[in-house]
């Protein structure tokens, strides 16, 4: 009965069909058939993968369905056969939406301000009627502006992701000057710090990537690295390649991540929280942003890590032959 209150299909044309059936005949009443049919043949149901998408009915209104498959062992003698759940998820969805577009609007109008707060307090910073130590108030709103608005970036970049509004320009980048311009970027860092950062890229290796895009995803992996080692060490960035991708792996030998934690890291505003790392500062959006970036540039993103004796997050990206690019 609930699914004939859901989708307003009769119960005759449901009951012992294949589900085939059912997606034909609401496939009539849903906002995209073509996609609901790509996404329910592409919903391969193994034991260990439990495919879930979203449809969209439009009827008198607007309804948003998830459809959860899971396998189901032992009822058929011939093996294995799938249930899905279907749940109305419109107002949950519908209140995500309307939270990223919070979140997007918030962390725009954030950002003017800031500007300013950011560039008048750097001016001050130099200037010569404020003595030594009103100077170094000053190099302090501009450090704090400078992470607020940093924080602001990240919040807008979700929002973009999230709304699917992520655009990219994509260019034929080399890796190795790429690594280059990393290396350059926490050079000062680093030598207050007192890490060791050692970048070594094998030449002439080429990704169709948006540049910008994937230098923050290399810098926010390493700035990582380094917050993440606060007794120092080495950062090691390494891309290598093979037939068909190139990978950059950063590595540090810091604090490590749980074996608990380590499916999770990648979750948005997912922070570990221990004693020891209550003094590092972040909104859990780091690696969110990576991951999505990656993904959306069509590579993947892994972490190996052992509690206590380091870390190590490897991309790989799709690799431009030397063929391809002549
Ligand atoms: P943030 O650093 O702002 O908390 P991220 O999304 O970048 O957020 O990282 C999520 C969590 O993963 C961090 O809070 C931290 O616990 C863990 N983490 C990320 N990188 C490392 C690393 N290199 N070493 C140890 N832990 C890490």
């Amino acid at each position: 009965p609930r699914l004939t209150d859901f989708t307003g299909v009769p119960p005759e044309l449901t009951i012992g069909r294949p589900l085939s059936v059912l997606a034909r005949v609401m496939s009539r009443r849903l906002a995209d058939p073509k996609r609901f049919t790509a996404e329910f043949a592409e919903a391969q149901v193994t034991l260990d993968q439990h495919p879930a998408f979203d449809i969209e009915v439009v009827g008198d209104e607007r309804r948003v369905y998830e459809i959860a498959c899971f396998p189901v062992l032992g009822v058929w003698p011939d093996g294995a056969g799938f249930g899905s759940i279907v749940r109305d998820v419109t107002a949950a969805r519908e209140l995500d939406f309307r939270k990223t577009e919070f979140v997007g609007i918030a962390s725009h109008e954030l950002r003017t301000p800031l500007t300013g707060i950011l560039g008048f307090s750097q001016l001050l910073t130099a200037h010569p009627e404020l003595d030594e130590q009103a100077q170094g108030w000053a190099a302090r709103i501009a450090e704090e502006a400078q992470r607020l608005s940093s924080i602001a970036d990240d919040l807008l970049n979700v929002s973009r992701i999230e709304s699917g509004e992520l655009k990219l320009e994509v260019v034929d980048l080399e890796v190795e000057t790429l690594l280059e311009e990393v290396r350059a970027h926490f050079e000062a860092r680093t030598l207050e710090s007192g890490h060791q950062l050692l970048v070594r890229a094998e030449p002439g290796q080429r990704v169709a990537v948006d540049a910008g895009k994937l230098r923050e995803v290399v810098v926010n992996l390493v700035d990582n690295a380094l917050k993440y080692s606060p007794d120092g060490g080495a950062v090691r960035v390494m891309a290598t390649a093979d037939e068909t991708a190139v990978q950059i792996a950063v590595s540090d030998e810091g604090i490590g991540i749980s074996e608990e934690e380590l499916p999770r890291v990648f979750e948005r505003f997912r922070r570990v929280t221990r004693r020891d790392t209550a003094t590092i500062r972040g909104a859990g959006l780091g690696l969110y942003i990576v991951n999505s970036y990656v993904e959306s540039m069509g590579g993947t993103v892994s972490v190996e890590s052992e509690a206590g004796r380091g870390s190590t997050f490897t991309i790989a990206l799709p690799r431009i032959s030397a063929d391809q690019a002549a």
